[in-house]
């Protein structure tokens, strides 16, 4: 697609509402490129989950965060390291403390390198967003499982495991029942699998549809998902059911002999067939591709 042709990755601040009380979401209206971003208040601290597209996003994002936050200290979190999520974390450095699991620190430090170059060639409002990037590292770093107290309020934070990416975190809130999931969920497109061989093959399909046995079981009221509208629960179910499906068909195939090529384009078809609704079918075929590559453990 020309570069005329998608609207440019910026985060809009005046789109933020509350989804709860002292709990705001910053919608990516869908934009290409705009995660949903949440800021996530206690009495004492604020938590924010995603930092947009590059510094000058998260200049944007910061600024809304301190004048949220009215003098609580500044948390920051990314559900994982992909640009935009997470490569505006130097704009809150000596502002915020970076928090983040260990597996997403590694991929952030043995990848992020690459994917800067990566999502600098996908056209010029991506790589103008990019311009000055820096790689952090983050100030705090845990292992499996988190739960920072912002005061009357006790955030949970979780990661899962390999799934979209090998450093994939869910951050829950508790108390209102919230559940911001990044990139293991998307409302109206096909799931993104970023299978990107020789450069990047860790998304695993199968570790996904774990993951997302593990979420629908936990059956939250509110699901933020990492680009598309806010949602109910129903959404995990509908993402758990895409990836088997794609396994499946994508398996059956497979094991019939029957080319790469072929497996693709029938996989396809019936995915399509199945969510015409859904954007984002180029990932659909890097999804077979991926459950190619995988066999039952
Ligand atoms: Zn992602």
């Amino acid at each position: 697609m020309a570069d005329h042709q998608l609207p440019d990755p910026v985060v809009q601040t005046t789109g933020a509402h509350e989804l709860a009380r002292d709990l705001v979401v910053i919608p990516n209206r869908r934009v290409d490129l705009v995660p949903n971003i949440g800021v996530i208040g206690g009495d004492h601290s604020v938590l924010v989950v995603e930092t947009g597209l590059g510094p000058g996003n998260a200049e944007e994002v910061l600024a809304f965060a301190s004048e949220y936050a009215k003098g609580r200290r500044l948390y920051l979190t990314t559900t994982h390291f992909h640009p935009e999520h997470a490569f505006g974390a130097q704009t809150f450095a000596g502002e915020a403390t970076y928090l983040l699991n260990s597996a997403q620190a590694a991929d952030l430090a043995a990848k992020g390198p690459g994917y800067l170059g990566m999502f600098r060639g996908l056209g010029a409002p991506v790589a103008r967003q990019l311009e000055g990037v820096e790689l952090v590292t983050p100030d705090l770093v845990y292992d499996n499982a988190y739960e920072l107290d912002l005061g009357g309020r006790v955030v949970q934070m979780r990661a899962t495991g390999r799934a979209h990416t090998r450093g994939d975190q869910v951050i829950t809130v508790p108390d209102v029942d919230i559940l911001f999931t990044g990139d293991l969920v998307e409302t109206g497109q096909f799931a993104i699998f970023p299978w990107f061989p020789p450069y990047d093959v860790d998304v695993s399909g199968l570790g996904w549809i774990e993951v997302m046995r593990r979420l629908v079981a936990t059956d939250p009221e509110v699901v933020v998902p990492g680009h598309g509208d806010i949602s109910g629960p129903q959404i995990l179910a509908d993402v758990l059911d895409y990836l088997e499906l794609l396994r499946d068909e994508t398996w059956v195939r497979r094991d019939s002999a029957m080319n790469e090529e072929t497996i693709v384009a029938e996989v396809k078809a019936l995915m399509i067939e199945r969510h015409p609704e859904w954007t984002g079918q180029d990932w659909i075929e890097k999804g077979v591709d991926s459950f190619c590559a995988e066999h039952p453990s």
